[in-house]
């Protein structure tokens, strides 16, 4: 198949996601940050997530990367097409629920509310799985073994060396509110883990 196809819908899958973004980087940079907990590994793995969301443009425009191609198929074409819309309609829920609680790194926010609905009902970390969703579209999508795998790569390292501190400065903040919530929820799969 023409790799043109995977370019198409890689561009279309980034521009969604930017659009969803966009709104709530420019919100959130109204809402004082009451307590930063950004640590240098907080600033090293966002860089890295730079890197790995940037990786496929260098594929998308151009050929520098052509070594590392191998022929498209329909099957991981139309699957990761589907963890795209199923990412991107996550992206979307957990960005709206969360609202200006919402930080790119780890921040409590003025008047930071502890959000236990909607996408957040079930799973503390939906934001996460829609960009593991997201990842894994690209890895299926991506005919290339470079480009490909570069979003996962960059958002496992983020998700594991993340997640406890994020879950750490939460109970801190929230107490028993928290402790209560972990209690009757799963990290990212609903009811598994
Ligand atoms: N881990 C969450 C949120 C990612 S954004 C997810 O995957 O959906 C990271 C920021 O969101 C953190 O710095 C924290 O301030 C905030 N946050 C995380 N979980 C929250 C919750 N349940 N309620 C309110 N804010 C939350």
């Amino acid at each position: 198949m023409n790799p043109w196809i995977a370019k198409a819908v890689v561009l279309v899958g980034t521009l969604v996601m930017l659009a969803i973004r966009a709104p709530h980087g420019h919100r959130s940079r109204r809402v004082k940050v009451a307590k930063s907990h950004k640590t240098p590994l907080e600033t090293g793995l966002l860089v890295l997530v730079w890197v790995g969301f940037f990786v496929p443009f260098i594929w998308l425009a151009s050929p520098v990367l052509s070594f590392a191609e191998y022929p498209l198929d329909i099957v991981p074409l139309v699957a990761g097409a589907m963890c795209f819309a199923i990412g991107l309609w996550l992206f979307y829920r957990s960005h709206a629920d969360l609202g200006t609680n919402w930080s790119i790194t780890l921040e409590i926010r003025d008047q930071h509310r502890l959000v236990t609905q909607g996408v957040y009902r079930r799973i503390r970390h939906p934001m996460y799985l829609a960009l593991a969703l997201y990842s894994v579209g690209h890895a299926l999508v991506i005919p290339n073994w470079v480009a490909g795998p570069s979003n996962l790569i960059a958002f496992a390292i983020l998700f594991a060396l993340r997640v406890r501190a994020e879950e750490k400065m939460m109970v801190d903040e929230f107490g028993d509110e928290y402790a209560a919530y972990t209690a009757r929820t799963k990290r990212l799969v609903p009811g598994v883990w």
